[in-house]
C-alpha cells in the first residue's frame, strides 16, 4: 500500500510548498522509491484553464490534456515523470462528481453533506493516485485557516486514521520572517499556524520553515518546544538562488532519512547523484546569453513559469546560464528593451493586448538575424509579421484578433468554430508531429518524429501554406493526421524557428528540451560574434 505525505502551507501563500513538495519528491525518488504527487486546488473552478494568468500564473499541461496547476509543472521538472489530469484535483471537480452521483441517485435517502460526501470523493481520488506508488505526496493548495482548503484538509486527517501512522505523514511549511526593527527571526506566526492546524485535527510530524537567512540552533529548538515536533524534523528553508537547489538542501538536513524513519520505511538504496550532477553543471557554468522574453504578463513571473525554466535548462548542456530579461510588449516601443540581447523567445498568449509589440518584436528579430523562438501565440504571430511584412498581405491577421480580415493567415478549424463551452475545449495535450528531413528542427531534435502537448485554438491556415512556403518561411512539421503546420523556420535566418505546440512543458532539468537548447546554442553564438565584434572595435 502506498504512504501518503500531506504538504500543507501556513501564514502566507507563495511560500514555494510546491518547489517544497517535489524536493521532497525528488528525495524520495533517490531512495529507489516509486513517487508521485497530487496538487489538491480548493477554488471551484474544474481546471484553470478559463482563469487568468493574474489570478493563478500559468496553466500546466499533461500530455493526456488536462489544464492543470502550475505545480504539476514543478513535480515534472524534478522527478522527471509525467503527470495525468489525476494528479491535480479542484474543489470543482469533486463537487461536480458528488452532485452527479445524487442526480443519479447513488445516494438515494441520505442528506448529501460535506462530510462524509465530499471528503469521501477527496480519499477516492488520493487513492487512484496512489495505484503502483510508494509514496504519494499531496500538496494542499491555499493556506491553513482558509474556509475553501478545509474539507481537503479534513480527507487529509481521515486518511491518517485509516491508513495507520506508519502510512501517513504530515509536514507544514511556513513563514519565519525576519523583523528588521528587531533585528531576529520571529517563530510566532508558525507557531500559530500550527496551532490553527492542531485545531483541524493534524498534529504536523515536520516543520520546514522558510526563511529569507538560515535559521539557528536555538530558533530550531524553540520551534520543535512550541510546535510539538523532534529538533530534527525542524527544516530550514532559506531563500536559495536556484529551486534546483532545494532537494540538496533538504538531504544536507536529513529530511530523506527522517521521513523514512517516521514511515518506517527502509528505502531502497540511495543515489541523489544525476540530480547532484545537474546543479552542479548549473553552478559551474561560465558563458552568459540574454534572452529577452516578450510577452504581456511581465509583472508576474510565474505565468512563463515553465518557459522561464525551459530556458535555464537550455542554457545546462550549453554551459552558459541563462539571463531573462522581460520585455513588457503593451508598452509603447516594446522593442526598445532589446538592446544587448542574443536571443528572442515569443511565448504562447489569448487576447489582443500586445500583439502589435509582439509582431513589432519579431520583425526586428527577423530583419537583425537575431535568434527567434516562437511558442504558439509567437508562431502564429510570426507567420503573421511574415505575411504582413514580406508577403505584403496589408492587415493579414488571425480571426481571432480581426474576425474580418482579408488575410485570415491564422483561423479556426470547423471544429472550432461551432465550440460553445470554452473550458477545455482548445486542442489540447499531445499530439504528434512529423518533420521534414534537414530541418532545424529534425537536427535539434535528433529525430523524424516527436510528440509536443498543444494548448490552442486556432492554426495556421492552409491556403496560405505555399505562399509563405515560397517566401522563405517554410513549415518542417506538421501533424500527420490532419496536415495542420505545427512548425516553422525561416530561410536563410541564423536561427529563426516557432512551433505550434508548448515545448516548455516537456523541459526538464535532467533531460532539458533540445529546441530549448538548441535555442541557446545559437544565441550564444550571437553572443559570441558580438563579443568579437567589440573586441575589433
Ligand atoms: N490564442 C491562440 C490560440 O488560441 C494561441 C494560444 C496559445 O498561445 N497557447 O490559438
Amino acid at each position: 500500500m502506498a504512504k501518503f505525505i500531506f504538504v500543507t502551507g501556513g501564514v502566507v501563500s507563495s511560500l514555494g510548498k510546491g518547489i517544497s513538495a517535489s524536493s521532497l519528491a525528488r528525495l524520495m525518488k533517490s531512495r529507489g522509491l516509486a513517487v508521485t504527487c497530487l496538487k489538491c486546488d480548493p477554488y471551484i473552478n474544474v481546471d484553470p484553464g478559463t482563469m487568468n494568468p493574474y489570478q493563478h500564473g500559468e496553466v500546466f499541461v499533461t500530455d493526456d490534456g488536462a489544464e492543470t496547476d502550475l505545480d504539476l509543472g514543478h513535480y515534472e521538472r524534478f522527478l522527471n515523470t509525467d503527470m495525468h489530469h489525476i494528479n491535480n484535483i479542484t474543489a470543482g471537480q469533486v463537487y461536480d462528481t458528488v452532485i452527479r452521483k445524487e442526480r443519479h441517485g447513488d445516494f438515494l435517502g441520505a442528506t448529501v453533506q460535506v462530510i462524509p460526501h465530499i471528503t469521501d470523493e477527496i480519499k477516492n481520488r488520493f487513492r487512484l493516485v496512489a495505484k503502483g506508488q510508494d509514496i504519494v505526496i499531496v500538496e494542499v493548495g491555499g493556506t491553513v485557516g482558509d474556509i475553501e482548503s478545509l474539507p481537503f484538509l479534513e480527507a487529509a486527517r481521515q486518511m491518517g486514521i485509516e491508513a495507520g501512522k506508519d502510512n501517513t505523514l504530515y509536514i507544514h511549511v511556513t513563514l519565519v520572517p525576519y523583523i528588521k526593527a528587531s533585528e531576529e527571526l520571529k517563530t510566532k506566526p508558525t507557531q500559530h499556524s500550527v496551532g490553527k492546524l492542531r485545531e483541524i485535527g493534524i498534529n504536523p510530524d515536520i516543520i520546514i520553515c522558510r526563511a529569507d537567512r538560515p535559521i539557528s540552533p536555538e530558533l530550531r529548538a524553540k520551534i520543535s518546544l512550541f510546535c510539538s515536533v523532534h529538533k530534527e524534523a525542524v527544516v530550514d528553508a532559506p531563500d536559495v538562488s536556484s529551486i534546483y537547489e532545494v532537494p540538496l538542501l533538504f538531504q544536507r538536513q536529513g529530511l530523506d532519512e527522517q521521513v523514512l524513519m517516521l514511515l518506517r520505511h527502509r528505502g531502497r538504496g540511495k543515489d541523489l547523484d544525476p540530480w547532484i550532477g545537474v546543479v552542479e553543471r548549473m553552478r559551474r557554468a561560465t558563458g552568459e546569453v540574454h534572452i529577452a522574453l516578450a510577452g504581456k504578463y511581465t509583472e508576474i513571473k510565474d505565468a512563463y513559469k515553465s518557459v522561464h525554466e525551459a530556458l535555464v535548462h537550455g542554457g545546462i548542456l550549453n554551459d552558459v546560464k541563462v539571463h531573462i530579461r522581460y520585455l513588457d510588449v503593451s508598452s509603447q516601443d516594446a522593442d526598445k528593451g532589446l538592446e544587448g540581447v542574443h536571443g528572442i523567445l515569443v511565448p504562447g498568449g489569448f487576447g489582443d493586448r500586445g500583439i502589435e509589440g509582439k509582431i513589432q518584436v519579431i520583425r526586428r528579430a527577423r530583419e537583425e538575424g537575431i535568434p527567434f523562438l516562437g511558442l504558439c501565440l509567437g508562431l502564429q504571430l510570426a507567420v503573421i509579421e511574415f505575411s504582413r511584412n514580406v508577403l505584403k498581405l496589408q492587415g493579414a491577421n488571425s480571426t481571432e484578433f480581426d474576425p474580418r480580415t482579408r488575410y485570415p493567415v491564422i483561423d479556426l478549424l470547423p471544429e472550432q468554430k461551432t465550440v460553445s463551452e470554452l473550458g477545455a475545449t482548445m486542442r489540447l495535450g499531445s499530439y504528434p508531429c512529423s518533420l521534414k528531413k534537414g530541418s532545424l528542427a529534425a537536427k535539434a531534435y535528433g529525430a523524424a518524429s516527436v510528440s509536443e502537448r498543444h494548448r490552442h485554438r486556432y492554426e495556421v491556415n492552409n491556403k496560405f501554406r505555399k505562399l509563405l512556403d515560397e517566401g522563405g518561411l517554410q513549415v518542417t512539421g506538421v501533424n500527420p493526421a490532419k496536415n495542420l503546420a505545427e512548425i516553422v523556420e525561416l530561410k536563410g535566418h541564423p536561427w529563426f524557428m516557432a512551433v505550434q505546440f508548448h515545448p516548455e512543458f516537456k523541459s526538464r532539468p535532467e533531460a532539458p528540451h533540445p529546441l530549448f537548447t538548441d535555442f541557446i546554442a545559437a544565441s550564444l553564438r550571437r553572443a559570441g560574434a558580438a563579443g568579437k565584434e567589440a573586441h575589433a572595435r
